[in-house]
């Protein structure tokens, strides 16, 4: 696969890169660093997002991003941190079209849509995959690479603590703190650097807060939590884990409405339980510790579809 993806790197000259719908530390650290690798070659490289980046990731490093799927021919389009094509959201049938089309990523569910596909399940991160890749492509790693490489690794991995942090994941970590990037500040900016109003809105979720068996807990955050207080979906990031520290949790839940009747699923788990195959019944996916999901039906309807699924999967 890194063969194919060095000769369409080295014999094109005009790249697509991209990622997920809502991008995390990963998408946005791992496509980051793709494009200025890109650029060091000497290559143009196009960066869509289809949303903003969130505020807490602000402070990384990146090119200028384009929020409307461009439709001009590339020499590749890198699709990265996506486990399948809908979720890089607007423009995806698009996508779908240009050729070739070089799916990176590390999700267990990951369906394999590229025409090229380096996918490794065992990688903590795309960050870490893009860091070989770079390594393979004898691209000297500069510090605005560093960084975002830096933030993808350690974000993926929840601070190198969930049990995908492997040694290579430490091992790329120490290698981008060689190459300039700075672990404090970088976890300062990500953990320590929040508005006032996500503690507002942390208090009107944990409101919801309720347990079943002593081993799934699950929250709700709803429109009219985000007027009140003056937030919106970017702030809850870091809300899921949080109502997983508790003891003796299996599996956490954060409902997330995004329209009457419909919710966005995020779960996590520290138990025996793959959360990535419970979403994966929803049409969802992602890791075996933490995955997402949509799905439709009123708030009650949506916590009994979930409840009597995890059910079914212990
Ligand atoms: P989050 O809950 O933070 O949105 O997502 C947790 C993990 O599950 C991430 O790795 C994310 O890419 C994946 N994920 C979240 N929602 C979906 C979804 O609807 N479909 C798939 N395939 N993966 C998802
Ligand atoms: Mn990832």
């Amino acid at each position: 696969m890194k063969t194919k993806i060095k000769k369409l790197i080295m014999e094109g000259q005009d790249f697509l890169v991209t990622t997920h719908i809502d991008p995390d530390g990963d998408a946005i650290g791992s496509a980051f660093a793709f494009a200025f690798a890109l650029r060091s070659l000497g290559k143009k490289a196009t960066v869509y997002f289809n949303d903003q980046v969130p505020y807490r990731y602000e402070f990384l490093p990146g090119p200028q991003i384009t929020h409307t799927m461009p439709h001009g021919m590339y020499d590749a389009v890198f699709v990265l941190d996506c486990g399948s094509l809908f979720r890089i959201g607007k423009g995806h049938e698009g996508a779908a079209l240009l050729k070739p089309l070089v799916n990176i990523d590390h999700h267990d569910t990951n369906d394999l849509f590229g025409t090229v596909n380096l996918v490794d399940k065992k990688a903590s991160s795309t960050g870490e995959i893009i860091y070989r890749l770079l390594k393979y492509l004898k691209i000297t790693i500069d510090k605005n690479m560093a960084e975002n490489i830096y933030t993808a690794v350690f974000t993926d991995t929840g601070s190198l603590r969930y049990e995908n942090t492997s040694l290579s994941a430490y091992r790329v970590c120490e290698e981008m703190v060689k190459a300039g990037a700075n672990p404090s500040q970088i976890a300062m900016m990500i953990y320590e650097n929040h508005p006032k109003e996500r503690y507002l809105l942390l208090g009107e979720v944990l409101r919801t807060l309720a347990t079943y068996n002593g081993t799934v807990a699950i929250a709700h955050v709803t429109g009219d939590m985000f007027e009140k207080t003056g937030t919106n979906s970017e702030f809850v990031d870091g809300f899921v884990e949080f109502i997983k520290e508790i003891r003796g949790i299996e599996v956490a839940v954060l409902m997330r409405e995004l329209d009457k009747d419909l919710y966005k699923i995020s779960m996590r788990g520290k138990g025996t339980i793959d959360v990535a195959a419970i979403c994966n019944m929803f049409g969802g996916g992602g890791h075996r510790n933490a995955a997402g999901c949509r799905i439709e039906g009123t708030i009650e309807e949506t916590r009994r579809k979930l409840l009597d699924a995890l059910c079914a999967g212990q």
